[in-house]
This record gives C-alpha cells, structure tokens and sequence, in this order.
C-alpha cells in the first residue's frame, strides 16, 4: 500500500483527508499568507498512539510531514509545499489537569491558548503565557515556536514555562518525560531542545506547563513621552519601583496606524503601555510627570478601558488596512534601539520609495517589531527589505528573531544570528533525531 492508503486505513477517512474535503480548510498557509500549496492530506489524529502510528507509517514511505498548530504563526513554519501531509493537532485537545501543589497544568498540544488560560484562571491561577493570537493559537504551536507575546518581561518566553513534554519522534516513538518539578538534572534536556525546533525534530503532543499565583493589584496605564531617551528612563525607573508585566512601545508612525489618536489629542513621538502587579503606577507616573519624563498619562480606571489601551497595540492589520506586509521580530540591544529604527527607516524608504515602515515592540525584553508595507510586492521587494533589516541587526548584534521563529521566511539568514558551527551542530542534531528528514522539510535549516 502506498502511504496514503496507510494513513487512510490506520485513521479512518474522517481523519485523513484529501482532495475536495481539503478545499474549505485554511491550512494552506500559516498568518504570513505566504503559503501557496495544499497539502496532498490533511491528518487529524486524536490520540497520541494514532499521532505515533501516522508518523511510523510517514517514515516508512519517507513521506514528508508539516505538523500544524492554528497557523497563527507568521514565518511560514506551518506551510506544506507540494506533496507534504500536513498534521493537525486540532482534534487532540483538552486540558488533562490542574495540580495545584505543583502548581502545574497539563495539557494536550492542540488545546487553544485562550482556552487553557481560562481552565487556568477558573482554579486560580495564571498561565502566563500570552499572545494575541491567543484566541486560535495552540499549546503545541506556542511551544514549537517557542512564542514570546505579552508577558516576557515578568514571565519569560513558553520555554521558561515548560515543566515536562511529551512529544512524537519522526519514526513514531513516544518521548514522554511530563515532569511537574522545578528541578530536573536527568541528562539531556530534551525539552528545551524540542522547544522552539518548529515542528523538524519531533511532534509535541503534551506539555506541563507552569502555573503562576494570580496576579493581584493589576494597573495598566498608557504613556505619551517625547524621546526614545526618556522611554529607556521610564523603563529603568519602573524596574526599580514596580513589578512591571508589560512594557510595550510604539513609536509614532505605529501609534497612529493603529488608532492611537483616540488616546491622545496629537500622536506622541513614543507611547508606552506600562502594566504593573501589586500597585504603585500611580506615584511612577507622577514622579515621572513631575521630572518631565513623560508628557501624558492615561491610567485605565477600568479593565475595558485597559482593555482600550491594548486594543490599539493589538490593532488587527485588516482593521488598519495595511496589505502587503513584511513583517520582522527582531532582537536588539535596548540602548542602540531607536538608532536602528531610524537607520532601517530611511534606508527602506530610500530603496523602496512607496514603502511605509511601522515600529513597535516589547523593548523589554530587547524586542523589536517592524511591518513594512511594501504595495504590490514581488519577491524581490521583499529580499531587499529583508536585506536591509537584517544586515542592520548583524551590524548591531541583535538576532534575526525574537519570538516568531525562523520557518521558512527566515531561513536564508540565519547565518546572521548563528555561527558556522552552531549551524553544523544544529544539523547533526537534525539528522540523529530526524534521519529520513521527514518532519517538517525546508524549515529553519
Ligand atoms: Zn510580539
């Protein structure tokens, strides 16, 4: 039998599907829109041991295989190319259970972000992993990636939140190591290896994931300042007096794309979402007003008028009407930021005279995002855009990207971020664990 009448067999046809069945479904290309192909199938396993037996027959016939998360992602990880069998974890979903001792949740990979957040709240606690995606982005795809999101600067990346994983080998063996303890020294940490690997080493089918207290005393209020100098002020004068969850900036040209002027009578040159647990915004931001740090501040007075400040940072790019977006998620020192900004700015306007460039980020945690709109791109306009960029970051020792990960968008300049020989041994590791190369082909490497 050929691979697909395995897969067929071993699945039944409701969850092996082809040909028409695959028309209506978006798995064509992940949040980048750059995905062109269908997949020859589209797997839906709901059980570890069917996700295992899908994968043993795909190694057997060499049949390449694209795992698929909610295709949230904007690097094209999730893209099938012509005869790739793309792999759902949507149908294996749930969260398995809470333990409050542990403070720890387990979790099936194709549960939604947003849904595992509230199984989290409704026990009391908070899973501090979050993204704007969160409402179609999956446990599995967050960890696959290694997401970043909103609340880095208090709680790390996904990795930093990883207790245990359990994930499905190229040839479908079971790595199954779901630890709830802190402190784990067994050898090889395989876990953080399978974390941010974009589906080339292994399927993630489960994960511990954990659980911080619930935040008490959450304050959020939105900042207008005049310099990048006092942004990097605020920030540095806020760590030594609050605990800050989230320090978001926007420069101007982002700001006002995405309807800041609802906030504020005229666009500031920086506006800054500052997010503090346990209190204390207010006499920041008063002394910070009295030494002319800031120029404005808008302390939400509610949780929808918070939910107003992060709206404007979490714009919708339909809502903006922007099409034609590169986008970049870049890390850079915090200091050389805003020289960067303007450097990259007018070397893009300069070599694409249409283009417009929108800045924005978590600069907390040195990270940078940027959506150039290039009208009616060709593939050129893009390389020369991504040329522009990441020759920069090289330049000023950042990396290529943050959060979103490498996928296929990235992958010819990864030699910006990684040595020769960092890349050798990224391939070793590929090749032991994935010999057939079947698992996700044409990502990251
Ligand atoms: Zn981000």
């Amino acid at each position: 039998m050929d691979a697909l009448s395995e897969l067929r067999a071993a699945l039944g046809p409701d969850a092996c599907l082809t040909g028409e069945a695959l028309q209506g479904v978006a798995h064509r290309s992940d949040a980048s829109a750059t995905g062109q192909d269908l997949p020859l199938a589209l797997l839906r396993p709901g059980s570890v041991a069917e996700i295992s037996k899908a994968l043993e027959i795909c190694h057997r016939h060499g049949q390449p295989v694209v795992p698929q998360g909610g295709m949230t992602g904007l690097a094209g990880g999730a893209n099938c190319r012509p005869g790739d069998v793309a792999l759902s974890l949507a149908r294996f979903h749930g969260v398995e259970e809470i333990d409050p001792v542990a403070g720890a949740m387990v979790v099936r990979a194709g549960t939604v972000l947003e849904i595992a957040q509230n199984a989290a709240t409704d026990a009391g606690f908070l899973l501090p992993i979050d993204l704007g995606a969160r409402g179609s982005c999956q446990i599995g795809g967050n960890i696959a990636t290694n997401a970043g999101g909103l609340r880095v600067v208090r709680h790390g990346t996904v990795r930093d939140n990883l207790l245990g994983l359990e994930a499905v080998q190229a040839d479908g063996s079971v790595l199954s190591h779901l630890s709830r303890m802190r402190k784990d020294n067994t050898g090889y940490d395989l876990r953080h290896l399978m974390a941010g690997s974009e589906g080339t080493l292994a399927v993630i089918t489960r994960a511990v994931l954990r659980l911080s207290p619930m935040p008490s005393g959450i304050e959020t209020a939105v900042c207008a300042l005049e310099s990048y100098d006092a942004v990097l002020a605020l920030m540095s004068r806020a760590r030594g007096q609050v605990a800050l969850s989230a320090f978001e900036v926007m420069w101007a040209d982002y700001f006002e794309l995405c309807g800041g002027r609802r906030l504020f009578s005229t666009t500031p040159p920086f506006a800054v979402i500052v997010e503090t647990e346990g209190g204390g915004l207010e006499p920041l931001l008063e002394s910070a007003v009295e030494d002319s740090l800031i120029l404005d501040a808008l302390v939400a007075q509610s949780h929808a008028e918070a939910r107003r400040f992060w709206e404007v940072r979490e714009a919708a790019l339909p809502e903006a009407h922007v099409n034609d977006i590169v986008n970049f998620d870049v890390s850079l020192p915090i200091a050389g930021m805003d020289d960067y900004v303007e450097v990259c700015r007018a070397r893009i306007s300069s070599a694409q005279p249409a283009a417009r460039s929108f800045f924005f980020g978590h600069i907390g945690d040195s990270n940078l995002h940027i959506m150039v709109e290039v009208p009616g791109y060709s593939d050129a306009d893009v390389h020369a855009v991504d040329r522009i960029a990441y020759d920069l970051v090289r330049d000023l020792g950042g990396v290529i990207s943050a959060e979103h990960g490498i996928g296929t968008l990235k992958r010819g300049w990864l030699g910006h971020s990684r040595s020769p020989a960092e890349l050798a041994a990224m391939r070793a590791i590929k090749h032991a664990l994935d010999p057939a190369g079947i698992l996700n082909p044409g990502k990251v490497l």
